[in-house]
């Protein structure tokens, strides 16, 4: 534990984790060139300021009248220079795909290129706003239009919905358009079906909108069962919420065959497109049936990430679901010329739209970064991409199918993403261990116990922008850990030994969070972020 002492500042470490390690301890903390870094909080004075503010004028302060401030702001506060290292100590403790591989399974974590931010940041582009006359903003809607032109061709679906900031956004615009075009047909319905190896968001988004979830189980081989799909399809069912490629990394074959099971029954079908980088340029979802389907331009389109945001998850749709498709959108008038239907003129153009999702036009800055993209790889380059990430993820899988157990490694070549699960680990070693040691080996985890339907499931996307060389790095580690996780090295059980952060109690940081600064812990009180170990 490291609370705050009479000397200031106590690195952490967890009692007799590495003996060895332990010995080699210093007294500040750091080691070699990671530096500890306390919370500003702790190390900040009310007294320091970067700034030299000339004295308010006199009278000035009178005009807050009973609003001014009677006390101290309480705020650390730092020099400039110390403001810039708290800042730049901070970000070298952080992992990112500028730094290395990313291999978290189902994020599609790829190289940003630096084209694309060039793009986004040209003033035409990064300077407009959302309530510009639009006759002053015809560039940024060409954009849109061509974004949107390009996406219904990779996906050959009738329309588009640009608004949507993120997967899970996307889904529940999509799922707001099945329930609109049902109602509208004077049908509600009750039901969504989703598979067992579905994205938590899949069935969050069909609550959300006020849908009872039931769950389709899976073949033995990993794939949608759809007699099982079948025999549960009926008039209360609204439709199906399928991933597709799936989570377990196989592509669904019998889609087409799911998809007229569904419109038989009068159904819609939602396919959740997270996975689009396995397909680009191959498949096109609406030749298979799927009525809505929400791309992230920040994982198949190179877009960051980001700290949770900003992303992007337009909706490409059904002709069946395009008139209910939100606002606001841009069109083409037949003149050639481009327009925005909003609520002001929907009621001639667009009457059945659902609503609004988002106040303006969606994620700008990721329409221009995702088209950059677009345009510098051309069709044939969208069509390699996609065909290298399959390579690559089955190089992944055939290089370590020996040492990790590949539970449906009999079902054909992967997709983009290899599974694996922790049989034949030795008692009391389990997948979080193994993901604990690749942070030691400097390599992020992989995406852990996800999808729920393998046990201890490791789910690796290496992603096509990775070399051969890069991979054989990831299987060199990969290797020593499984074989580490099989012979039974309790090592393994107190990694990451060499991360600036020891094994971190996860039960207690999600059971007690402390989300706010308190000052120094009370006796026996809460105890503080750094007390916790400062996660
Ligand atoms: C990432 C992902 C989502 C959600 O997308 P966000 O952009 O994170 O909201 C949904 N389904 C699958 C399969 C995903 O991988």
């Amino acid at each position: 534990m490291n609370a705050p002492n009479q000397s200031g500042w106590k690195p952490t470490m967890h009692e007799g984790a590495n003996e060895a390690l332990d010995s080699h301890r210093t007294v500040t903390g750091n080691r070699a060139l990671m530096l500890e870094e306390r919370l500003i909080f702790e190390i900040g004075s009310h007294e320091t300021t970067g700034v030299d503010l000339p004295e308010p004028q006199t009278g000035a302060a009178n005009r807050l009248g009973g609003l001014a401030r009677s006390e101290p702001i309480g705020l650390p506060g730092l020099s400039e220079p110390e403001a810039v290292r708290h800042y730049t100590r901070l970000s070298r403790q952080n992992y990112a795909i500028d730094l290395g591989l990313f291999p978290l399974g189902s994020c599609t974590m790829k190289h940003n290129p630096r084209l694309n931010e060039k793009v986004a940041r040209m003033p035409g582009f990064a300077d407009v706003h959302p309530l510009q006359p639009v006759d002053t903003v015809r560039g940024a809607l060409e954009v849109i239009d061509e974004l949107a032109d390009w996406l219904l061709k990779l996906t050959g679906m009738h329309s588009v919905a640009m608004t949507p900031k993120a997967g899970a956004h996307g889904e529940l615009c999509g799922i707001l358009c099945i329930r609109a075009a049902l109602e509208a047909r004077g049908d509600p319905r009750e039901v969504i079906l989703v598979p067992e190896s579905a994205h938590g968001t899949n069935p969050a988004t069909a609550a959300f909108a006020g849908y009872r979830v039931e769950n389709i189980p899976a073949t033995p081989e990993g794939r949608v069962d759809l007699e099982a799909l079948k025999a549960r399809l009926g008039p209360d069912v609204a439709g199906v919420m399928i991933t597709n490629p799936n989570t377990c990394g196989l592509f669904e074959r019998q889609m087409k065959a799911i998809s007229d099971a569904v419109h038989a029954a009068g159904g819609l079908v939602y396919c959740d497109g997270a996975n689009f980088n396995a397909i680009v340029g191959r498949v096109r979802p609406g030749d298979l049936g799927v009525d809505a389907m929400h791309i992230n331009l920040h994982k198949t389109f190179s877009t960051p990430h980001g700290g949770g945001g900003p992303g992007s998850g337009p909706v490409v749709l059904s002709e069946a679901l395009a008139p209910f498709a939100p606002l606001p959108f841009v069109t083409r008038r037949a003149d050639g010329t481009l327009d925005l239907i909003e609520e002001e003129n929907a009621g001639e153009h667009h009457p059945r739209t659902f609503g609004r999702m988002t106040a303006f036009h969606g994620q700008m800055g990721m329409f221009t970064r995702a088209l950059a993209y677009i345009l510098s790889h051309g069709a044939d380059g969208l069509r390699q991409a996609s065909g290298d990430a399959v390579l690559n993820a089955n190089y992944i899988l055939r290089s370590l199918d020996d040492v990790l157990d590949a539970p449906f490694g009999d079902s054909g070549p992967c997709m983009h993403e290899a599974l694996f699960s922790d049989k034949g680990f030795a008692e009391g070693l389990t997948t979080l261990d193994l993901a604990k040691g690749m942070i030691d080996e400097g390599f992020h985890p992989m995406t852990m116990y996800f999808p729920l339907v393998v046990h201890g499931a490791m789910l690796v996307e290496p992603t096509e922008t990775e070399s051969k060389a890069g991979l054989d790095q990831l299987v060199l580690a990969l290797r020593s850990l499984a074989q580490r996780a099989r012979d039974g090295d309790e090592t393994l059980k107190t990694a990451p030994h060499f991360a600036p952060r020891r094994r971190l109690d996860e039960t207690l940081a999600a059971r007690k969070p402390v989300l706010a600064w308190s000052g120094l812990p009370a006796p026996g009180g809460v105890p503080t972020l750094s007390e916790q170990g400062g996660s």
